[in-house]
């Protein structure tokens, strides 16, 4: 590679589903080695495989990268001085590149059919090239003639083939493994690797950086580069994700949001639809296989993208921790302002129905800061401040500690007091409970829990004091005063 080119890197997703924290880290990683090179990313489309091709995830791939800071200089919705950035829409160009290979002897016509190469399957470990020795001449006759084919790359049956990767240093292939692979499909798409590879030449790609998936292509991909000629990218392969515990593969299929109410998917329209900051995640995901040294690991995106490099790039498998993306979540949301917060968690409001009047939320959002994971959290923390009636069955009220008649005394006085008030503030609701609890010769927790009950119909709430004070007189009591004869009713 000209070292002296400025740097291109790709981001070359398949559309076969929607976008996880795999391919979302392999798009940050590009993102920020180009930010901090000065260089530029490209996105590519990778749509050739067209019985794996999902109709919307396109769309929502550029939705997803977008929501999360991701940008790119050239790609579909962009356009570049290398148009087109969807393979599809390249395929006559593919298709030159593959008969190119077939005119200099490193590829070849094949018109096993599939009945035939099934037939084989089981006898030989790949392709056994039944087609390689055709004369060239007849071959391309039959092709003229419109008999249906493949183009197969003439692989070494000789040597070795080594590769160099920045990170995991040479890695070596038995050329003999190797079968003779397709090029070009009797459908009339190429097949990824002779697409990726024209591609990314034809595009100036400068670095190859991507999932470790990719490994054990590199191979074939190095022998396609060579054997036009040209030369060859920086390859990167990044580590793999693990489950959390550190042992199976991440995958697609497990990992999707399986209970209702967990938060975690890999999915990163569900991290979105869910609540959580893109920053968080952006955050999280860099550190999946990356560090800048060993101590600092909260980062902005745009602190990443003065300080990442590939040097640090670690091939070991790295776990998903979602603990981690929580603790990074909750870190952000604190960095936030409070109007900031408030327009978050606005719209989780509003899908579950509740339409928050502003001033309100606004007051509610430092009670509830400091305890919300994602913004759809909040829905559970606030809603019985929006919602005229809560539903409470009276048995919670009873437990070992408290009886019922216990209960209705706590309920009887604590209502007395907060009459009693001139100013109806948590600082005035606070002094007279304590005291209260003081007179009744009850711990605080015992006098407050019925009323927490009471006026949020929830054992857990934002603290009581400023709850109860943005509640407001009239609710707090008319709540405590239907508590009440629910009690008296049983
Ligand atoms: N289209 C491939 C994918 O979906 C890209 C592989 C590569 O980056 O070379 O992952």
């Amino acid at each position: 590679m000209n070292t002296s080119s400025p740097i291109r890197v790709r981001f070359a997703p398949s559309p076969t589903g929607y976008l996880h924290i795999g391919g979302a880290r392999t798009a940050l990683y590009n993102y920020l080695f180009a930010k901090i090179n000065g260089g530029s990313m490209v996105l590519r489309i990778e749509d050739t495989d067209r019985k794996r091709y999902v109709e919307d995830s396109e769309k929502q791939l550029i939705k997803d990268l977008k929501w999360l800071g991701i940008s790119w200089d050239e790609g579909p919705d962009v356009g570049g001085k290398y148009s087109p950035y969807t393979q599809s829409e390249r395929t006559k160009l593919h298709r030159n590149y593959a008969e190119k290979l077939v005119s200099i002897d490193k590829a070849y016509y094949c018109f096993c059919d599939k009945e035939r190469l099934q037939s084989i399957r089981s006898k030989h470990k790949g392709y056994d090239g039944h087609c390689r020795d055709i004369d060239t001449n007849k071959a391309l006759e039959r092709v003229i003639s419109g008999e249906e084919h493949t183009i197969r790359f003439r692989s070494p049956k000789q040597g070795t083939t080594t590769v160099d990767d920045l990170i995991r240093k040479n890695i070596t292939v038995k050329n003999k493994q190797m079968e003779d692979f397709v090029l070009f499909k009797a459908d009339g798409f190429p097949v990824y690797h002779l697409a990726a590879m024209v591609d990314d030449h034809l595009m100036g790609i400068t670095h190859v950086i991507r999932g470790e998936e990719w490994l054990s292509s590199i191979a074939k991909h190095a022998l396609i580069i060579r054997a036009f000629g040209w030369s060859e990218p920086i390859w990167c392969h990044l580590s793999v994700l693990t489950q959390p515990d550190g042992k199976g593969k991440m995958s697609k299929r497990d990992a999707k949001t399986k209970e209702p109410g967990n938060k975690h998917s890999i999915f990163i329209n569900d991290l979105n639809n869910k609540g959580y900051h893109p920053e968080a995640i952006t955050n999280w995901m860099a550190l999946m296989g990356w560090s800048l040294d060993d101590k600092q690991e909260d980062f902005k995106l745009v602190d990443l993208e003065k300080v990442f490099n590939l040097d640090r790039i670690n091939p070991s498998p790295a776990a998903v921790n979602f603990s981690k993306l929580d603790y990074f979540q909750g870190k952000h949301v604190r960095q936030m302002s409070n109007s900031e917060v408030a327009s978050s968690v606005q719209p989780f409001l509003m899908k579950a129905g509740i339409v928050p009047d502003q001033e309100m939320l606004l007051s509610l959002v430092p009670l509830i800061k400091n305890r919300i994971v994602t913004f759809e959290d909040s829905v559970e923390w606030l809603s019985f401040f929006f919602t005229k009636e809560i539903q409470i069955s009276p048995s919670e009220f009873i437990n070992k500690k408290t009886t019922k008649e216990e209960t209705l005394v706590i309920l009887q006085k604590v209502q007395l007091t907060l009459e009693q008030l001139p100013t109806f503030d948590h600082e005035g609701i606070e002094s007279e409970l304590r005291l209260l609890a003081e007179k009744m010769n009850l711990k605080l927790g015992q006098l407050l829990n019925p009323v927490r009950l009471a006026t949020s119909g929830q054992k857990v709430s934002p603290p009581l004091f400023e709850t109860l004070e943005i509640l407001g007189e009239n609710l707090v009591h008319s709540r405590i005063e239907k508590a009440i004869k629910l009690l008296e009713n049983i």
